[in-house]
């Protein structure tokens, strides 16, 4: 089988429109116009995303959020030194979160880096439970992400809740209007997570489910948190369809780029679209490949043709603007980063 690939066009402007739009007023002051770079992506070839993708001014400080993280994660779990604790969110181009949220406020982007941080390596400690066991065990952790439950005893488990539930109260302290959604994505993804593992029979449903399962709620609430909005339920229902193609786009681009390290993972244990694509179409691995970039540009496209159409409902609402643009960012620097960040890519390269 043969798929074409449809290669990245690249017709953006170098501002994002909301910016460009911007009154020069005090209240268009907390956005810093230039706390952004953008990122020449031609030179990362394997990177197939037809977004913008830009990194964040502070992007220094922001990788101290996942240093911190890190540090702290091997005071509760020291063997995780001897498991030579895996690079999560570091980057050739830059911390993963200052690339997907470049336009974010620093301390915002750099808290809520600590704390994904903090979740990832979580991952991977949920990855040694026993199957049966996990869902009770993300279920406690979910539950101390609720401000008035404080963990008792001692055991690392106890501790790392301790962990989550810290997380809660500083983003409250932060900003409590926006906290509130953030924690609610939290703990939905942790309910979720590994609750469906192996059981789809096509991509498409495939693809619907891994829009939680890869975080993508998580990652949309702390955009909108880090950038200082938050939509009503009216604007949220609005975008729903938006969202579900981002969050499509954005599953199956961490499946495309994971996929070098997670092909050798039990298939029980293994997220993924080019098995499912693979066993639905009766494809090779390589053909499996080529059609699962094909699906991300067409959700990609999807997204871009969605958005347009929401700024056009919400004609002059800055909000929205910024909204559908920092979207955009968000799934091109997740392509950008997926596709040379270390985690996924061995140290020669994968380009
Ligand atoms: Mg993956």
């Amino acid at each position: 089988m043969s798929v074409q690939v449809l290669s990245p066009s690249l017709p953006h402007a170098e501002r994002p429109s909301w910016l460009s739009s911007l009154p020069r007023t005090s209240s268009s002051r907390s956005i810093n116009t230039t706390s952004a770079t953008k990122i020449d992506i031609s030179s990362s070839p394997s990177c197939i995303t037809t977004f913008t993708v830009r990194v964040h001014k502070d992007e220094p400080q922001i990788t101290q959020g996942a240093q911190a993280a890190r540090n702290t994660w091997l005071d509760i779990v020291p063997s995780a030194k001897d498991k030579q604790l895996r690079s999560h969110s570091a980057g050739p181009h830059g911390n993963f979160f200052a690339i997907t949220w470049p336009y974010g406020k620093m301390e915002r982007v750099k808290l809520a880096t600590e704390i994904i941080e903090t979740l990832w390596m979580y991952d991977d400690i949920a990855e040694d439970i026993p199957q049966n066991k996990a869902a009770e065990v993300h279920a406690k952790l979910s539950d101390s992400l609720e401000a008035d439950k404080v963990p008792e005893h001692s055991s690392r488990k106890i501790l790392i809740m301790g962990l989550f539930h810290g997380f809660a109260e500083r983003l409250v302290r932060m900003d409590e209007e926006g906290a509130a959604r953030v924690i609610d994505s939290l703990k939905s993804y942790l309910q979720n997570y590994d609750s469906k593992k192996g059981a789809f029979p096509d991509i498409d449903q495939y693809a619907e489910f891994r829009i939680v399962n890869v975080g993508f709620w998580i990652m949309e609430s702390f955009m909108q948190w880090t950038l200082g909005i938050c939509l009503t339920e009216k604007e949220q229902e609005m975008c729903h369809e938006f969202c579900l193609y981002a969050g499509r786009a954005m599953g199956l681009t961490n499946d495309l780029y994971s996929w070098n390290v997670e092909r050798n993972d039990p298939a029980d244990r293994q997220w993924n679209a080019v098995p499912v694509i693979k066993k639905q179409y009766d494809l090779t691995e390589e053909n499996a490949v080529v059609y699962l970039k094909g699906l991300i540009v067409q959700h990609e496209q999807k997204t871009r043709q969605l958005g347009a159409e929401v700024r056009k409902q919400c004609a002059g609402s800055r909000k929205m603007a910024k909204y559908v643009d920092a979207m955009g960012m968000m799934l091109g620097g997740n392509c950008l980063w997926s596709s040379n960040c270390p985690r996924y890519n061995d140290e020669a390269g994968n380009e």
